[in-house]
């Protein structure tokens, strides 16, 4: 292999992000009596975006944002609801939520024969062990990097610093990141000086001053990167 370590993002990566969201959308809107719709779950999908955003430029915390999006969400509605309390019972819903994407059980499984893999995650720490344990994935990685647990997040140089140091023996030119966010993956990984691979399923545009190293549609041309 010429790399040696292989660092996974998750959602959209491995998991299925939107089937779990979808999933635990459906069941908080429908204890808070509000009538499940596509329109609703986009503009909800806006603010949730907007508040990650502001958090990956270091203006908002992880829990302003998480404890706040469903208060700014429901604002928009003209309802005021308990933001923290219904973000706990989201993230109980979203927790179960453990769909894979294609074939990613199956490459994982064999890649970590042949390399040490790594979770590089933003995230609440709990709910990503639970989606990664309940997906079966957890036996195939050396280490979990979970954002909260780091107190740092991608595309942060420090995120990764804190990962680098954890690793083993570890080379940047032996280390790959894998994942599918322009903004935080392949970003960080080009700020903390290794190789990255975009997951774009959807063909979407590169963004300025960001430049992956590889871009795939489907996890199983990483094969193709990999020899
Ligand atoms: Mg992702």
């Amino acid at each position: 292999m010429n790399y040696r370590n292989l660092l996974f993002d998750v959602d959209d990566t491995l998991l299925d992000f939107k089937a779990a969201e979808d999933q635990a959308l459906k069941q908080l809107f429908a204890e808070t009596g509000v009538d499940w719709s596509q329109d609703l779950k986009e503009r909800y999908q806006a603010v949730n975006h907007q508040l990650w955003q502001e958090f990956e430029q270091g203006q908002l915390s992880r829990d302003e944002v998480t404890g706040g999006r469903f208060g700014r969400f429901f604002a928009t509605l003209d309802r005021e609801v308990d933001s923290q309390a219904m973000d706990r019972q989201y993230r109980y819903y979203l927790a179960q939520g453990s769909q894979l994407l294609e074939n990613s059980k199956e490459i994982v499984a064999d890649l970590a024969k042949k390399a040490d893999l790594y979770v590089v995650t933003n995230g609440v720490s709990e709910t990503q062990y639970s989606r990664l344990r309940a997906a079966g994935l957890l036996p195939y990685f050396k280490d979990i990097f979970v954002s909260e647990d780091t107190g740092y997040q991608k595309p942060m140089r420090e995120y990764f610093d804190f990962v680098f140091k954890r690793i083993p023996n570890f080379e940047k030119q032996q280390t790959l990141i894998i994942g599918d966010s322009l903004t935080s993956d392949i970003k960080g990984g080009q700020t903390s000086g290794i190789d990255t691979v975009w997951l774009n399923p959807h063909a979407q545009p590169l963004l300025p001053m960001i430049r992956p190293t590889y871009e795939i549609r489907h996890l199983q041309e990483l094969y193709q990167i990999l020899s």
